[in-house]
């Protein structure tokens, strides 16, 4: 088979690889980009065929289950609905729809911005370099410049092998039927919006989590009313303990607690949701001369890498490994393989949690701020005394903002409330504009929404608020 031979190849077809492909395409750059496919990938990668686009559409359908087993058992609305019940063959079949529609939409894009898609898994040869092993032989694909693209996988826990009863988020979001005991290991954000979904859905969940409390990676007063939804819904959380393996029979969690103590959960399905790594082995990493951090390939800030002209993006490159940081890192080397002068800022990156109720966080927490040297004022306003909130009948949150004390420069904005990830652009905003409490106080926001707890948040901080 003849090589192919183009100014940049991308290896890996997700978030970051494609956007890449997409804006290299746009800058009449010649780009070949490879893609694997597979269990946990195909273009569009995690994100769009196993990770937020699926667990998002199982999150909104369990919602709109619970809320109408809500209404049946008490109509608060008045809405009066007889006994819903689930057809979840069709459910997965809806969201496979939806990421069908998306990743087909990739393909499209790329094909848009003439990019040259080779299906298959790269091995790297040198670092111009790779061999495809493509449905129709191996293809030898050349490039001035290298993106490495390749993301990240389920970490695996060794006393819980996958395989059985022992599952990752990708077959949670695949389930032929909703299981009636449900085990989650790790309680961060993957483990806790599965298993409340699942816990909406009908299945009886328990939640584990080896450090001391739920949610770890987010300070305590985002995580409070979480806990409390958690709770509500009967998900039985075990925090300060560790799955140890399974019973023989396969039906049992064996749990070990901090002070040595054992004992077992019963469960149906384990899912095991303790965090994510780079793919950084299988596709011969080693045979190129980068230097690393930690388990990721060491970026500078254009994404470039310890060698001359390949570069790195999204999952591969470290945290947070989130799509949209993936994203915005493929156009800066994208442009930066075009000639211009490009760098990636992740000072603002915003971090939504889609639990129940949700969590936005952009930029410092006010214990952050406060370690990194800064006096801070900090203004909070509860949901409750919100009426947009109130007439969605979802009071149980706030959003908190951060500032400098000297000059009201906003350093870090957080809310936790139903709906509150759609607040995630005008947050960012705030931080990437510069705004000061009296920007926002200033502001007029539209009534009645959500977004006005925020205006009211700024105005706490400065002493004026109205609502409250
Ligand atoms: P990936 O999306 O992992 O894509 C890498 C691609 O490279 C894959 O398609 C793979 O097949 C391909 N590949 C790898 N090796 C090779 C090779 N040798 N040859 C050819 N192809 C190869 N992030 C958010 O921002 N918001 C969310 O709500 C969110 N929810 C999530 C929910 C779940 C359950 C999971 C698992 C993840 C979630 N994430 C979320 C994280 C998000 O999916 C990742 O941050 C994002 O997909 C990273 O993009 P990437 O391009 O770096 O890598």
């Amino acid at each position: 088979m003849a090589e192919i031979i183009a100014k940049v190849m991308v290896i890996g077809g997700g978030p970051g690889g494609y956007v890449t492909a997409i804006r290299a395409g746009q800058l009449g750059l010649d780009v070949v980009l490879i893609e694997q496919g597979g269990r946990e990938g195909g273009l569009g990668g995690t994100c769009l065929n196993v990770g937020c686009i699926p667990s998002k559409a199982l999150i909104h359908a369990a919602d709109a289950f619970a809320h109408a087993v809500e209404q049946a058992k008490s109509a608060p609305l008045g809405v009066r609905v007889e006994r819903p019940t689930l057809e979840f063959g069709r459910t997965i079949e809806w969201k496979d729809g939806i990421v069908g529609r998306l990743t087909g939409g990739v393909g499209a894009l790329l094909k848009r911005h003439k990019v040259k898609i080779v299906h298959g898994h790269a091995e790297m040869v040198d670092g111009k370099t790779c061999r495809v092993d493509t449905d129709t032989g191996p293809q030898v694909v050349k490039a001035e410049h290298v993106v490495l693209a390749t993301g990240s996988e389920t970490a695996i826990l060794p006393s819980l092998p996958f395989g059985g009863r022992v599952i990752s988020s990708t077959e949670a979001l695949s389930l032929p039927a909703v299981p009636e005991r449900l085990a989650v290991v790790g309680a961060g954000y993957i483990g806790l919006e599965l298993g409340m979904a699942f816990a909406k859905l009908g299945a009886r969940v328990t939640v584990l989590e080896a450090a001391d409390r739920i949610l770890p990676a987010y300070d305590a007063e985002l995580m409070r009313p979480v806990a409390r939804r958690l709770k509500a819904l009967g998900i039985e959380v075990v925090t300060g303990a560790r799955a140890s393996g399974l019973s023989p029979a396969g039906d049992a969690l064996h749990v070990m607690q901090g002070d040595g103590a054992a004992h077992d959960i019963a469960a149906d399905l384990v899912l095991v949701a303790t965090g994510r790594r780079a793919r950084t082995a299988g596709f011969g990493l080693d045979r190129l001369d980068l230097s690393m951090r930690g388990g990721f390939v060491q970026v500078d800030e254009r994404c470039a890498t310890s060698m001359l002209n390949v570069w790195a993006v999204g999952d591969l490159t470290g945290e947070p490994m989130l799509a949209h940081r993936a994203m915005a890192q493929g156009v800066v080397v994208a442009e930066s393989i075009a000639g211009q002068r490009r760098a990636f800022d992740g000072s603002v990156i915003p971090a939504v949690c889609f639990t129940d109720p949700e969590i936005v966080t952009v930029g410092l927490s006010p214990d952050a701020a406060r370690t990194a040297g800064h006096e801070v004022q900090v203004g909070q306003f509860p949901f409750q005394a919100n009426g947009r909130a109130l007439t969605l009948g979802a009071e149980d949150g706030f959003v908190r903002v951060t500032a400098r004390a000297d000059n009201h420069l906003l350093l870090g904005i957080a809310a936790v409330g139903a709906g509150v990830s759609e607040l995630a652009g005008a947050f960012g905003l705030a931080l990437e504009m510069g705004a000061r409490l009296e920007d926002i106080g200033g502001t007029i926001h539209a009534h009645p929404t959500l977004g006005e707890a925020f205006h009211e948040a700024c105005l706490r901080a400065l002493g004026e608020t109205l609502h409250i």
